[in-house]
């Protein structure tokens, strides 16, 4: 263990980033209660259960739940009253116009604002747009608190990991005070720590995520480069990856960039920009790659139904954005089942993390495709009688799908359309099916 100070702190908001952040600063020696509006979900913390699918969180929040290093609470105010830290964990959807709707972190804000303990630091970890540390100043009206700004970077599905391994650690700060007692929480992981002014650590996380999402949709882009010039993109992006200046990370084609960040920072970064008088044409560009890439994927579907997928039974392997997660927000996977629900198609899905009957969190995000899904038991199941199978999640266990097997379950001349390309087309069609992946032969 290590010699740092240690803090007490309080988590405001305790989801994906809340309840990850909590558990892990409690490792490292930190006193932390997490709280949540949400009193459900607060009530099955404290009886042991993990709302959400994270890689070791189960096991980290039992460790140090029984260290009496972490605790729960339902009311922030009770929360934050001892605490000398409080990180603000809310979310920060797109609002209509795609700006980032700020009333989760202005209600959290208010909800605090009278217990905070003299002198405590403010910390927002949720994305939030250039100027949210003067907007939470705002809300607080207090003199003794610095609001500082923190963001984070992990990713789901490798969260706890993310958290206590990464590559930097932003924060943005006027109060230099402020920013280093930040990083003192930090003092035992291995990281460089950039401290800078809050707009530019704000800039950094949409950036961040702006830049994430244009390797994917530039991969995306050369796949249907590759698919027009007869090239394969595995091997296209093998070339373009191994140059140290480019790197293979995220350079992966597929249905799609998802999930609770990618979609909402992107659109946030472009309307920050306009707001401020600069035209980000560059992003514009790559959401609208994005959504094509959707449209490309439901028409190798169309075309594997013969043009006509009204009455079509189509297999949908994976529902989650990506795999190692049950987060279905934004899922590119629900974006395609509802473009086909629209044309009659029938589905029958199957993806590990989502099963029936889908719990409340899952059939909010959803909406009308949660009541037209038919849940299958596993991929062969939900492959009977299918006229197409799509794979849109890389889920490990559909790399090593029994491909015979699965011949015999689907109907007399079905297409496998691998949207992940996480299948051998040579197995596939060994198997007898017929293959289409994303930009390869
Ligand atoms: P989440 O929806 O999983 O969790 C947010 C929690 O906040 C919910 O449990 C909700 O009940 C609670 N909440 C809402 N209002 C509250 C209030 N007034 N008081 C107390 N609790 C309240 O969201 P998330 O995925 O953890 O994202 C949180 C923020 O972190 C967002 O701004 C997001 O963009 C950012 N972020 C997310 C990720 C990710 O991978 N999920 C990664 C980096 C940053």
């Amino acid at each position: 263990m290590t010699s740092a100070p240690t803090h007490h702190v309080a988590i405001v908001g305790t989801g994906y980033v809340g309840l990850t952040t909590g558990a892990a600063l409690a490792s490292l020696g930190h006193r932390v209660v997490c709280a949540d509006i949400d009193a459900e979900r607060i009530d099955r913390l404290r009886q042991g259960h993990i709302p959400i699918v994270e890689e070791g969180l189960e096991e980290m929040v039992r460790a140090q739940v029984s260290a009496e290093r972490l605790s729960f609470a339902s009311d922030s105010a009770v929360a934050v009253a001892d605490a000398d830290l409080v990180f603000l964990c809310v979310p920060t959807p797109s609002g209509p116009d795609g700006r980032s709707d700020l009333r989760y972190i202005k209600a959290a804000g208010a909800d605090i604002r009278e217990a905070l303990s003299i002198g405590a630091v403010v910390v927002n970890k949720s994305t939030v747009p250039v100027g949210s540390t003067k907007v939470v100043e705002g809300v607080l009206l207090r003199d003794d608190i610095s609001v500082v700004s923190n963001p984070e970077f992990l990713r789901e599905g490798t969260a706890l990991h993310d958290f206590l391994h990464p590559d930097r650690i932003v924060i943005g700060a006027d109060d230099r005070r402020a920013a280093e007692k930040v990083a003192s929480l930090y003092a035992s992981l291995d990281a460089p720590v950039l401290i800078t002014d809050p707009a530019s650590a704000e800039t950094i996380k949409y950036a961040a995520n702006a830049f994430l999402a244009t390797k994917i949709s530039f991969a995306n882009a050369v796949a249907a480069m590759c698919e027009a010039v007869g090239a394969d993109v595995a091997d296209v992006i093998a070339g373009l990856g191994s140059d140290h200046r480019i790197g293979p990370d995220f350079l992966r084609p597929g249905p799609g960039w998802g999930g609770s960040c990618l979609p909402k920072d992107t659109r946030a970064l472009v309307t920050i920009a306009r707001d401020y008088g600069y035209d980000f044409a560059l992003v514009r560009g790559v959401i609208a790659v994005n959504e094509e890439q959707r449209h490309r994927v439901v028409e190798k579907i169309r075309t594997a139904t013969g043009g006509v997928l009204e009455g079509a039974t189509v297999a949908v392997l994976g529902l989650t954005f990506k795999a190692h997660t049950d987060d279905l927000r934004d899922s590119p996977s629900i974006a395609v089942v509802s473009d086909l629900v629209d044309a009659g198609a029938k589905i029958r899905a199957y993806d590990p993390t989502v099963t029936a009957p889908l719990n409340r969190a899952q059939q909010a995000t959803i909406g009308a495709v949660a009541s037209v899904l038919q849940l299958c038991d596993d991929a062969y199941d939900a492959c009977a009688g299918a006229d197409a199978v799509v794979v849109l999640t890389e889920w490990p266990e559909f790399a090593a799908l029994d491909l015979d097997h699965l011949a015999g379950t689907v109907a007399e001349g079905a297409t496998v359309i691998d949207a992940r390309n996480l299948l051998s087309p040579d197995a596939v069609r060994a198997a007898g099916l017929t293959y289409n992946g994303i930009g390869r032969r």
